[in-house]
């Protein structure tokens, strides 16, 4: 095989080996990728914080409630008891127990309001964990189906670079200088010359030229300097 043959032939694997690895970061940046997932399970938390919080003023708002309820009851009573007799107590009795209605009004829509809350925080939280339970599974079945994928990619990849290895002993190492400083360049270092064109610029190359490069010299294009390679 000629040196460009064997150039392109090394290529081929090369251009292989950076797909394989390309592929491979691309797995694993998705198996390791658990960003939505700590995002969702912070909300969660917070949300739980809000319905702990909310709840506790309810409970509050429930107790205050009652007390006033049974101060009014006592005071109610006292003024139909009989009990009391002087008009003057009797009328602050009435002016305590009006207040204290009002106060049982602004108390049970307060606690309306609680209620509506804790309600509206418990539907969030619902969802929230529902998500995350589907996140959770997506992520379980993401490693089930990645990982084995990964191991195959490695597996992929340690033959390729016994193969690049292998092929590289046997070129010459300035060919291989050459090869590498262009593949740097360019991407693609070796390239076929179809009807008298180079494949890597389009330009037509001139006779002599390709015909040294089918006898088997190493020969660049004019043009893009990539290594010219004829079957
Ligand atoms: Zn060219």
């Amino acid at each position: 095989m000629s040196l460009a043959g064997q150039l392109y032939k090394l290529q081929q694997v090369d251009l292989e080996l950076q797909r394989k690895q390309q592929e491979l970061t691309e797995v694993e940046n998705r198996l390791s990728d658990n960003n939505a997932l700590v995002t969702t399970e912070s909300k969660l938390v917070s949300q739980e914080e809000q319905l702990e919080d909310a709840r506790k003023k309810q409970k509050i708002a429930e107790w205050e409630l009652e007390d006033l309820q049974e101060k009014a009851k006592q005071i109610d009573s006292k003024l139909y008891s009989g009990t009391t007799k002087d008009p003057k107590e009797l009328v602050n009795l009435e002016k305590e127990v009006k207040v204290l209605k009002n106060q049982i009004r602004m108390k049970e829509d307060a606690l309306l309001g609680f209620m509506s809350q804790v309600e509206e925080i418990e539907t969030k939280v619902k969802t929230t964990a529902e998500a995350l339970e589907r996140l959770r599974q997506e992520w379980e079945q993401r490693q089930e189906t990645l990982g084995p994928r990964k191991s195959e990619i490695e597996t992929v990849l340690v033959k390729l670079r016994g193969d690049h290895d292998g092929l590289a002993q046997q070129i010459d190492s300035e060919a291989f200088n050459i090869y590498e400083g262009i593949r740097l360049k360019k991407g693609q270092a070796v390239v076929k010359v179809e009807r008298g064109r180079c494949l890597g610029c389009h330009i037509t190359v001139p006779t002599s030229q390709w015909q040294k490069a089918k006898a088997g010299d190493l020969i660049q294009c004019n043009n893009c300097s990539r290594i010219l390679y004829l079957e």
